[in-house]
């Protein structure tokens, strides 16, 4: 085994592989060292899995929209969960054989193995010593299961195995409704199976503005059944296993725990470098460099817990592949913060989250989308979404949504917050008719209307009709 080299890459996550990237660009003197499997989080057992069987229950659940249309003999469709459950898996197989090429080829620079840390310079690798000049540290995360639940062996699934099943049972409880909770909770649903929604906090999703939230409890509390600010425990049943919340109780046959993912740090020998951790043995890392204070050590993606998302992940493998063999520091700002929970209405925010600005000092436009009308033509008229934007100018700052093809407008919000746009500056813009985006004119036209008037030869002026099948 190759025991000195310029730099070492632990992990071959989406992280590493971009960190691998920008070093081999300056050097053949690395090394890549993963615990198995290969293959990233993100096509074996996280977004790509996800958004297939999510694709599937989509389809599945057309089917109850379909007698609105006109279109009859929907109620003949059955969903063959484990057929849906086989595509996820060839879909999954398909996207990991894509990301194992990265490392294809790389022979003995290739270390199949766990790593850890002996000081600054050292890594550990199954017993065997490699001297690094600049080591890159990118071990991504874990689902959390608390330890009692443990017990509850295969009644107890989490995404790294809930892909895996060969079916699915009637009643599946699902704990924590953050994002990755209430999109496996809701296409679960939609394949049929009667789900349980827990969360201790009072809202899903990660939704800071309360009127989103609210929506989105309406639109989500249709399909399953959703108990948010309570503490759950849960219990072996002859049938499955009883989840407990204060004098309440069902049974369900399995449960998904979604409660959150640790930072896979425990093992990883960050007390040999002598900076301070925090309680939760975390270093501080410099989110524009990725380097651990002055050490010669960098923390990229989910492991640093900083923005646990896959373009954030890849952003922070670049910025510390390109400080591992800089000579100088390199500080790279970072994008617009943006998040998409893939569930129906769709959840977004972009920019500002209510929660990091006070609404009482800025300008918030709204629009409902159960009155807006290419949303209704589509039948998926659910949904609200909220822009936040300067008081003096107009500038945008962020916005929540919950809505349908929320990810579009969150990535045309990411494009007029990072290029400092205002309100009038994206009126200007032309707005297609009908699509939904004219129902993010009309937030945009209601914050307008609290602004000073454009100049009389500015199309921005232009405002609302108040028709619905203009809006
Ligand atoms: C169900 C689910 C759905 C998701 N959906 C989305 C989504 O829709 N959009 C989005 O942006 N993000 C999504 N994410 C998050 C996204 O997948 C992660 O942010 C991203 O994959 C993290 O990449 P990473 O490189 O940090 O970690 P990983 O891809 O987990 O890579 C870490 C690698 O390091 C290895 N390793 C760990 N410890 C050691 C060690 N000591 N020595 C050697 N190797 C080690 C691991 O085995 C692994 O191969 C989702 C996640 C999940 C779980």
């Amino acid at each position: 085994m190759i025991d000195k080299v310029d730099v070492a890459i632990v992990g071959a996550g989406t992280a590493g592989l971009a960190a691998l990237r920008e070093v081999r660009q300056k050097t053949d003197d690395f090394v890549i060292i993963n615990k198995a499997p290969y293959g990233t989080t993100c096509a074996r057992v996280g977004c790509m899995p996800s958004k297939t069987l999510i694709a599937a229950a989509n389809a599945f659940h057309q089917r109850t929209l379909l007698d609105t249309f006109g279109i009859r003999g929907a109620a003949h469709l059955t969903a063959d969960i484990p057929a849906v459950l086989d595509r996820v898996r060839a879909l999954r197989d398909h996207f990991v054989a894509g990301v194992l090429d990265a490392t294809e080829g790389l022979g003995a620079r290739n270390i199949e193995g766990q790593a850890r840390l002996d000081g600054p310079n050292r890594l550990i690798v199954d017993g065997h010593t490699i001297e690094a000049r600049q080591i890159i540290l990118a071990p991504g995360s874990s689902p959390i299961v608390p330890k009692p639940w443990k017990e509850l062996g295969d009644r107890i699934i989490t995404t790294d195995t809930l892909f895996e099943q060969t079916d699915l049972p009637a009643r599946i409880g699902v704990i924590g409704l953050g994002a990755i909770g209430v999109e496996m909770a809701q296409a679960m649903a939609r394949l049929g199976i009667e789900v349980h929604g827990f969360d201790g906090a009072p809202q899903m999703a990660g939704i800071s503005d309360e009127k989103i939230a609210q929506t989105l409890h309406k639109a989500l509390a249709r399909e399953f059944a959703i108990h948010l600010g309570v503490e759950v425990d849960l219990a072996a049943a002859d049938d499955g296993v009883e989840i407990r919340w204060g004098d309440d109780r069902v049974v369900v046959d399995k449960v998904l725990v979604a409660v959150g993912r640790r930072q896979n740090v425990q093992d990883l020998g960050l007390e040999t470098l002598d900076v301070a951790l925090d309680d939760k043995g975390m270093p501080k890392v410099d989110p524009q460099t990725m380097r651990i204070g002055d050490t010669s050590v960098l923390l990229a993606g989910d492991a640093n817990g900083i923005r646990p998302i896959l373009h954030e992940s890849s952003d922070d493998g670049h910025i510390a592949g390109i400080n591992a063999v800089s000579d100088e520091t390199v500080k790279l700002d970072r994008r617009t913060p943006m998040s998409v929970t893939f569930c129906a209405p769709e959840v977004a925010s972009v920019g500002k989250r209510a929660s990091e600005l006070n609404l009482e000092t800025c300008l918030v436009g709204a629009v409902d989308f159960s009155t807006q009308g290419r949303a209704r033509v589509m039948q998926e008229n659910h949904g609200m979404l909220r822009i936040y934007a300067e008081r003096d100018g107009g500038r945008i700052l962020g916005a929540e949504m919950a809505a349908p093809a929320a990810e579009h407008f969150a990535q045309l919000l990411a494009l007029a917050i990072s290029q400092s746009l205002s309100v009038h500056d994206l009126l200007a813009m032309p707005f297609y008719h009908p699509t939904l985006e004219e129902g993010l004119r009309s937030a945009l036209r209601a914050i307008a209307r609290e602004l000073p008037p454009c100049s009389i030869s500015d199309l921005a002026r232009c405002g609302s009709l108040k028709v619905e099948a203009l809006e």
